[in-house]
């Protein structure tokens, strides 16, 4: 816990005097981000690092592995859904961006299977991107591709949710895929049929 509070520390002495007029100018006027980020939890991968954005930039969902899943209104508790949709509906972003990553361990829980201590709700929420596993060449397909192909997934999953395939149709929202290596720092950029270095 001390660690924390040093941490809060910090950023009080260290930080908020240069960032407090941001913090004031957000409180006064509300967020207005123009990106929505779908990020691992992962404590490896910061989205607001990786895109060195400040405080008010970027609406962050982070969840295990990274995963939309499919469009589903029903009367479960869809966690991930809800701030898709008040990214979307309500904050109006017009980009969204799946955030994946190296050494995913949710994602090599989802190949190799579950840690057998976490199959409550882990087991189940990984098998939504079982797509991905078979995209990839099955689990014998390397994690690195498997990554990839868990980003397009979660791509195309998002286009089933109807505002969001009817706000990418008009214009004013656009997708986009990573995935970070935490190795070697770089973002690579996720697409239909390859992965790039961002440059
Ligand atoms: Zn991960």
């Amino acid at each position: 816990m001390d660690a924390l509070i040093d941490g809060y520390r910090r950023f009080r002495q260290e930080i908020w005097p240069a960032e407090r007029a941001r913090y004031e100018a957000l409180a006064r006027w509300g967020q207005s981000p123009e990106t929505m980020v779908i990020s691992c939890s992962d404590s490896r991968v910061d989205p607001q690092t990786v895109f060195g954005a400040a405080p008010g930039e970027m609406f962050v969902l982070r969840n295990v592995a990274a995963i939309v899943p499919p469009y589903r209104p029903d009367a479960g508790y869809h966690g991930a859904s809800a701030a898709i949709e008040f990214g979307v509906r309500v904050l109006k972003v017009s980009r969204l961006v799946a955030l994946g990553h190296a050494q995913c361990g949710d994602v090599r829980a989802m190949a190799l299977g579950a840690p057998p201590e976490a199959r409550d709700f882990v087991a189940s929420w990984v098998e939504i991107a079982m797509p991905a596993l078979s995209a990839a060449g099955g689990g014998a397909g390397r994690l690195d591709e498997i990554e990839a192909a868990v980003v397009r997934l979660s791509l195309a999953n998002l286009m089933t949710f109807p505002w969001v395939a009817e706000a990418v149709a008009a214009g004013r929202l656009s997708l986009h895929g990573f995935r970070f290596d935490i190795h070697t720092g770089v973002l690579w950029r996720v697409e239909a049929d390859g992965v790039t270095p961002v440059e």
